[in-house]
């Protein structure tokens, strides 16, 4: 382990590292006013949204939400967490970070890791190319109609049959029994360690970066089970990984596209035959974690399906996309809903003829015909309707029901833009009329609650402007925030995240407020934060005390009317006659709010 980094060497890291410059280095910023002005690097927009104020050192995405300082900038654009993130920072200057009294060998835990990895990756190419062992394993390949150059480029290698040939190999390197075995690569059985992969092809799993994370290995014989891959480790999520993804980069980009296949094979088939945009998922559904890392590359997805397992397929990933989109990724999955828009990720499915896989289908026909069948891929919610409306003998009434009212449920998920097409869609399917089904759905689903992030959306309570714009002001202007009466506190405020913010800021004394305030706030705060501090003020600086004035007198107003409002409520339910000492005491009390009210103005 590596110990902490220095205090003093994370702001001497944040001081020199210009959040301008290092946006810069993924979009173009432009100068509009005091601010920097771009597209958001996190979610794909046509016009800017995205903004850097390069005083504070703060940027906010007004279109997605993402908001905060360099650190934080570096740790989302890179997949990192914090101290990763000061690390690459501090590369980039070319500084030498200094770490906490205490252990401060070479390579923390995860470089290690990677280098352990990197070592096994090089170890298995060595014995498949290089050894007797290995003949086996270029045989089957050879058999499998796979080149040299293709196997070089993947990196694939053979794990011999021993019980420890690379776990012994690791140990002479340096590791310890323990490391390589949080690295993933030996098991732990009753008489100690032994190596995971054994008599298998191994298929080396890369990061983004070309760096080696894991391996999938498969047997070369009838042996069990056909595949085997790594566990999850500090350095591998198989859920946010796809296999050959560094390698297919730049060719995603050019062509426009991705293709998701779903065995090692297919990829290193479909790619020797040229179609080289193509990647495989790691034996999970194409996730929303996917979509994220796709993003950055591509809008366009080709799912290809065997036809055997495409309808569990479907539903698996439908279940996958909608658990992982449902709340707080609303806008992913508009995104996706959106598919034949210009905006979202379009994400379409192929089917295989009966029996094929990809690499078979590609091996017999050809890339040509393989691309051809791409451009007849379906809409993935097409796809997905389709296959639950199959599930029922629609020529039975009952079931022809049944099968409109999973349709339907199905609809009530989507955006209420996509709701009319695919009402059409079902009542074409079914053979039913299109009015009638429209009007039993609108019976069903259409009061159900408003989906979150658009109520908000929708109208910004006059209150919580209010709350807003005292915080920015508590924000940008630290007299202000000395300066707040002691009548404003956190029950004050109606919003929970306000009130939250409002105690931080309080707390925060005179200090300015800027990028290293925010190292402090949990996500939600600090992009709240940003927001806030960026949004453009509705005051000229010279009437700044007035209208911090009005602030507080309205802020004072909302929180008397709401507690009149109450009073009065409790006052309704008592009777006159029998609380009387309670209902003077209350009514007293609303004399007194009124009035204070009053002088108010
Ligand atoms: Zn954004």
């Amino acid at each position: 382990m590596k110990g902490k980094i220095k205090e003093g060497d994370i702001n001497y890291v944040r001081e020199r590292n210009n959040l301008v410059d290092v946006v810069s280095e993924y979009v173009l910023l432009k100068k509009k006013g005091k601010l920097f002005w771009g597209l958001c690097p996190f979610h794909q927009e046509k016009t800017p949204s995205f903004k850097v104020d390069p005083v504070a050192q703060l940027y906010h995405c007004f279109g997605c939400g993402e908001g905060g300082n360099v650190f934080t900038f570096v740790m989302k654009a890179d997949h990192l967490d914090f101290p990763e993130a000061v690390e690459s920072l501090a590369n980039r200057i070319g500084y030498r970070l200094e770490y906490e009294a205490g252990s401060t060998p070479e390579l923390s835990k995860k470089d290690r890791i990677y280098e352990a990895n990197r070592l096994a990756a090089l170890f298995y190419q060595h014995i498949l190319l290089k050894t007797n062992e290995g003949e086996r394993g270029r045989y089957y390949l050879k058999k499998r109609g796979l080149d040299a150059d293709i196997v070089k480029e993947y990196g694939i290698g053979l794990a011999p049959q021993a019980w420890n040939s690379l776990g012994n190999y690791l140990v002479k390197r340096g590791y310890s029994k323990e490391e390589v075995f949080d690295a993933g690569l030996v098991v732990k059985g009753a008489k100690g360690y032994y190596d995971r992969f054994r008599g298998r092809l191994v298929f080396p799993i890369t990061d983004i970066r070309g760096r080696v994370i894991a391996f999938g290995g498969r047997v070369l014989d009838g042996g069990q089970p056909k595949y085997l891959n790594s566990p999850e480790t500090p350095i591998y999520h198989k859920s946010s990984t796809l296999y050959g993804l560094h390698t297919a980069k730049n060719e995603i980009i050019r062509e426009g596209f991705i293709v998701i296949v779903e065995g090692y094979t297919d990829v290193l088939m479909l790619s020797q035959a040229g179609i080289k945009n193509v990647v495989a998922t790691l034996g999970t559904a194409f996730t929303a974690e996917h979509v994220e890392l796709l993003k950055r590359f591509t809008d366009r997805v080709i799912l290809v399906f065997d036809a055997d397992a495409a309808g569990t397929k479907a539903a698996e990933n439908a279940s996958a996309y909608l658990s992982e989109f449902r709340l707080p990724k609303m806008e992913a999955l508009r995104d996706l809903e959106r598919r034949s828009g210009t905006s979202g990720i379009d994400v379409r499915v192929v089917v295989l003829p009966q029996n094929l896989d990809p690499a078979d289908y590609v091996g017999t026909q050809g890339a040509g015909a393989f691309r051809g069948l791409i451009n007849t891929a379906e809409p993935f919610f097409d796809f997905y309707l389709t296959r639950e409306l199959d599930k029922y003998n629609i020529i039975e009434t009952q079931q022809k029901e049944q099968a409109a009212l999973a349709g339907l449920k199905f609809i009530a998920i989507l955006d209420p833009l996509a709701h009319e097409e695919y009402l059409s869609k079902i009542a074409q399917k079914l053979g039913l009329d299109e009015k009638v089904l429209a009007v039993k759905f609108n019976a069903m689903f259409k009061k159900s609650a408003p989906i979150r992030g658009e109520a908000k959306k929708a109208a910004l309570d006059p209150q919580e402007k209010v709350e807003r714009a005292l915080l920015h002001l508590m924000m940008k202007y630290p007299e202000i925030r000395s300066n707040v009466p002691v009548e404003i506190e956190e029950g004050c405020f109606v919003s929970p995240a306000h009130s939250r913010f409002f105690t931080v800021l309080k707390e925060m004394g005179a200090g300015k407020f800027d990028t290293k305030a925010l190292d402090d706030l949990d996500k939600n705060l600090r992009t709240k934060a940003t927001e806030l501090f960026l949004t453009e003020p509705e005051y000229e600086e010279e009437n700044l005390s007035k209208y911090f004035e009005d602030i507080l007198i309205s802020l004072k107003d909302f929180h008397y009317k709401r507690q009149i409002s109450k009073l009065r409520q409790e006052l309704e339910s008592l009777s006159s006659q029998k609380d009387i000492a309670r209902y003077d005491e209350l009514f007293e009390k609303l004399i007194e709010l009124e009035a204070k009210r009053r002088d108010l103005r």
